[in-house]
């Protein structure tokens, strides 16, 4: 049985990369399970996703603890405690991460002594669909590792994209962009786990410690010490040249961390700022640029 964790972020399609490698597995003739866990229901906050496959009747629930392959949509969960990406990793263990880095670097970077595999999915899904939108890219990449055929996920992408989406021309971009992230990671071994055999149990939810399992932050008017600035895809850039002072960005603002300066103009703070864009899209004169992060 192949157990595959995804890990990303809300908006990032966490779940439905799950349920594609699902639906392709299926579609090869597989047993299939896939199910979503969300945390706090907010843009940006992280969430997880499942899939587990086998040839023979999957008899497990439940999270996935002890996972073959871990799929990270965005890197900089790994530098959140609070995630806890890399728990659960075996000897054998493949793990895939969206990032600009080389798989050595990655490995180094986050210590991660499994397998380490990467490719730049923010870049892909920006220039083929126009948007940091990774659900069936990571689909993709998921569905090579666990070696399935590039025709089940065709098939599983338009199967999944066509109940969620109603534009043509975008479902045809995101069987493109599943396509080319399926191609453009090469064949691994995964050592895989036995499945749970009949009379084994079949609940496997761990216990976990209230600093995980809970905020450890209890106070009052405690957002600011939450900071999600590392949360960002793109970031807020301000024009002054063009900013009439209308305010509209400071108003909509969903985590209210953009203030005024001595003179006048709106400013964010970067330590609290999650970079859902709102304010840009707000703006009437499009003084917000929209600048890619890069995480060095
Ligand atoms: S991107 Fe803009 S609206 Fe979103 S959190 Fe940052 S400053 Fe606020
Ligand atoms: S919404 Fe645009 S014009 Fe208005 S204050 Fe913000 S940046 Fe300036």
């Amino acid at each position: 049985m192949f157990r595959v964790r995804f890990h990303g972020r809300g908006g990032q399609g966490a779940k439905v990369a799950s349920r594609v490698l699902g639906t392709a597995a299926f579609l090869e003739g597989y047993y299939a399970q896939d199910f979503p866990l969300y945390g706090a229901e907010r843009r940006g906050a992280p969430i997880a996703a499942f899939t587990r496959i086998s040839k023979e009747p999957i008899l497990e629930r439940g999270v996935i603890s002890k996972p073959d392959i871990v799929i990270v949509m965005d890197e900089t969960l790994l530098d959140d405690p609070l995630a806890n990406l890399l728990s659960g990793l075996k000897e054998g263990s493949v793990v895939f991460i969206n990032t600009t880095h080389s798989p050595a670097e990655a490995k180094d970077k986050y210590k991660v002594t499994a397998q380490v595999i990467t490719l730049d999915l923010t870049k892909i899904g920006l220039d083929i669909l126009g948007l940091p939108v990774l659900s069936t890219l990571a689909g993709g990449v998921a569905s090579r590792i666990a070696g399935l055929k590039a025709d089940s996920l065709r098939k599983a992408v338009e199967k999944e994209t066509s109940e969620i989406l109603t534009d043509k021309g975008l479902l045809a971009k995101n069987i493109e962009a599943a396509l080319y992230c399926f191609r453009a990671i090469q064949p691994v071994e995964v050592k895989t786990t036995e499945a749970i055999q009949k009379g084994s149990p079949v609940i496997d939810v761990p216990f976990e410690p209230a600093a995980i399992s809970s905020p450890t932050i209890n106070t009052t008017g405690n957002t600011p010490l939450r900071k999600t600035g590392n949360w960002r895809v793109f970031k807020p850039v301000w024009n002054y040249e063009a900013c009439t002072k209308c305010m509209t960005c400071v108003a909509r603002c969903p985590d209210g961390c953009i203030a005024v300066n001595e003179d006048g103009f709106p400013y964010t703070d970067y330590d609290n700022c999650k970079g859902c864009m709102i304010c840009a899209e707000e703006c009437p004169v499009k003084a917000i640029e929209k600048v890619r992060e890069v995480h060095a």
